[in-house]
């Protein structure tokens, strides 16, 4: 059967050729042959020029969305190749790694899957049609690649529904334990791959987590505490001090989840760690999480919604060295877009009013409807209101299993910011 053809229109804006995945109906001309939901499709300017070979689906928004810019036959081996590349980019980026995102949607040219790592077991999302009916070639390679102890699918996201699809969750085989400790800069974490939040945990701030190293100690010293010649540490006041953290930070962990930047911090020498989360759950596996890296008596649980959390410590006067802001995204559409900022301006401006002065604020947004540039404006609008002057240490992205494509902001979503904080 031969493959159909759509002309993309003359006066289009060249977002294609600018490396963005996706055709939108608009930016069809005309459509020849008689393709079916979920087939290949190819894509050539209004001169006929091949342009690239998509995913259709007519019931979508996103109605072609491009696998490759060859003209290669699109079949198993292609995406048995397609996924093991995938996979040795991140082994070559990431040296020795055990658990990561394999495969990242658009940006591995794989458009609508997301597979992540989790050591022995793999946990797959399937986002689009075209992704959809050719589920086994994906199972199958994923099998041959890794050898998985289990497969699990967390399609249970409502995006789907715009492709058409139902949520679904579940074994893609026979079930297993789907608890994993994975292993993350020393650390190890657990987490219920079948349970948690996206795909059971947040590889995209592997690097932003690790980021925190040199931030976590200092603090004592700042605080007036001095070193005898013989290594013991004493007060202003002369008096020994006996925790072994006492040049450490005291850090606020807000939307910790699997406490994760809890874990770090403790990892990096913090002497307390408050952690909070509105989901019981989620602070249940924090604790767990600091039980079995051995940080328990450092760490504080609360469960709590950090909007009124954030305030009534503001007005109670509690301070803390270091802040941490990691919260869901707020924005899921662009219609939500005015509300999220305001939520997030008042988590930023409460966080920033509990940092002692010339401690640091660490927040993050991953809702990429909030571009980088309104992310900074929103700072700054909380900043001011906070009578607080901020000072960057480091701006960063996601980490390098996230890869961004250029001409796709849809896949640079991440923003993560260290800044110092200074009152005003
Ligand atoms: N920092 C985490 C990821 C955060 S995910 C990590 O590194 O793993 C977002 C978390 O925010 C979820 O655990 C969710 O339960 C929590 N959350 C959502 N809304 C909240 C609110 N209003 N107050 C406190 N926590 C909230």
């Amino acid at each position: 059967m031969a493959v159909s053809k759509v002309f993309l229109k003359q006066n289009r804006k060249k977002r294609l050729e600018q490396g963005h995945p996706w055709v939108y109906p608009s930016e069809i001309e005309t459509l020849e042959g008689d393709p079916q939901g979920g087939d290949i499709i190819h894509i050539v300017n209004h001169a006929g020029h091949f342009l690239a070979q998509g995913f259709y689906n007519p019931r979508s928004q996103l109605i072609i969305r491009v696998v490759t810019y060859s003209e290669v036959e699109v079949d198993e081996t292609l995406f048995f190749d397609k996924i093991e590349q995938a996979w040795q980019r991140r082994q070559w980026l990431l040296p020795k790694i055990t658990s990561c995102r394999i495969v990242h949607g658009e940006a591995d040219f794989l458009p609508g899957l997301i597979v992540d790592k989790y050591e022995d077991v793999l946990v797959v999302q399937i986002l689009s049609l075209g992704m959809e009916v050719r589920r086994r070639w994906i199972f199958e390679a994923l099998k041959r690649i890794f050898n998985p102890r289990g497969i699990y699918e967390r399609s249970d996201v409502s995006v789907r529904r715009l492709e058409g699809l139902e949520e679904r969750a579940g074994f893609v085989e026979e079930p297993f334990d789907t608890h994993v400790t994975l292993r993350e800069n020393g650390l190890s974490i657990l987490v219920d791959v079948a349970d948690g939040q996206k795909t059971g945990y947040f590889f995209d701030q592997r690097e932003n987590r690790a980021a925190l190293k040199p931030l976590m100690t200092g603090w004592g010293t700042r605080r007036g505490i001095q070193v005898q010649a013989d290594g013991q540490p004493i007060d202003k006041k002369g008096k020994e001090i006996r925790n072994p953290f006492w040049d450490g930070a005291e850090v606020l962990d807000c939307f910790s989840h699997t406490g994760s930047f809890m874990l770090h911090a403790c990892l990096y020498g913090a002497k307390k760690v408050t952690c909070l989360d509105v989901s019981e759950k989620a602070i249940e596996m924090a604790k767990g999480n600091a039980l079995l890296n051995g940080f328990l008596h450092r760490t504080e649980f609360i469960a709590a919604n950090a909007f009124d959390f954030l305030r009534e410590q503001v007005k109670d006067k509690k301070t803390w060295d270091i802040v941490i802001l990691d919260p869901p995204a707020f924005a899921k559409n662009r219609q939500a877009l005015q509300g999220a900022i305001r939520g997030y301006k008042e988590i930023n401006l409460q966080g920033m009013k509990l940092v002692r002065n010339g401690g640091i604020l660490v927040t993050a947004s991953c809702s990429y409807h909030l571009s980088a540039a309104l992310f900074l404006t929103m700072l700054q609008e909380a900043a001011r209101d906070a009578h607080k002057v901020l000072r960057l240490i480091e701006f960063r992205r996601a980490g390098l299993d996230h890869p961004v494509l250029l001409g796709s902001e849809e896949t640079d979503y991440l923003k993560f910011a260290i800044y110092e904080v200074f009152d005003r």
